[in-house]
């Protein structure tokens, strides 16, 4: 009788402990030892080919990530109920101190399709989850042009309702914490920052700052405005 093939999941995990692991030891014991301090919340969509360690060269201990489908933001509320993108956010803000929190949504967005297209009547929750695009929306039909529009028109309503959460606020008025929104295409490898003094994306390589939200500081220096 012959074995049955080994997990590829259960051989990853292996493969983790065994070669990774003893490479970054001190790094993951450094981390339990001291705590974390991630300077950057993540908040990206679930998809799985936005991979944030890939696209920002992090390594562990520097995002604070939070994903969910169509990395949306809710409305702030102070609400009791159990909203987990919600609690991460006052968790990272409050608690951690991050300094920047990105927002970053996709290309060929899975949610921003279905925001379109509808979802299976079973899916009640993602049907309701889904109306935080809904002021995203063209009034198109879901060509791929309206699509990309659309993905990225709904990265800054998640900057705008993020804005509205009241540590957040404080943290940007104070200038302590700067917002960024972004879209990454994913076939041409590029993340398109959003320019709140130019209204737009614009190509990684093409910008001057990693974006900024629709109300980050300004420093005036030498008559010119500069991002702090
Ligand atoms: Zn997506």
């Amino acid at each position: 009788m012959s074995t049955p093939p080994e997990d590829q999941l259960l051989t990853r995990l292996r493969s983790f402990h065994s070669e990774y692991f003893p490479r970054h030891q001190q790094r993951f014991q450094d981390l339990v030892a001291q705590g974390q301090h991630p300077k950057t919340c993540f908040v990206g969509c679930s998809d799985s080919r936005l991979v944030p360690y890939l696209l920002t060269g992090a390594g562990p201990g520097e995002l604070f990530i939070v994903r969910n489908v169509g990395a949306f933001i809710p409305p702030y509320d102070g609400s009791h109920g159990l909203h987990g993108t919600m609690a991460a956010i006052e968790f990272a803000v409050l608690t951690l101190e991050v300094e920047r929190i990105v927002v970053c949504g996709h290309s060929h967005c899975g949610a921003i399709r279905a925001a379109y297209d509808g979802v299976p009547d079973e899916a009640k929750a993602l049907k309701a989850w889904l109306k935080l695009a809904e002021e995203a929306l063209l009034p198109v039909r879901s060509s791929a042009e309206a699509l990309r529009r659309t993905e990225q028109r709904a990265v800054v309503l998640q900057l705008e309702r993020l804005i509205a959460y009241p540590m957040v606020q404080r943290g940007v008025q104070a200038g302590r914490l700067s917002l960024h929104g972004w879209h990454y295409v994913i076939e041409d490898g590029e993340i398109h920052v959003f320019d709140a003094e130019k209204g737009d994306f614009l190509p990684a390589s093409q910008a001057s700052n990693p974006g900024t939200g629709p109300y980050r500081q300004y420093v005036e220096h030498d008559g010119q405005v500069l991002c702090d």
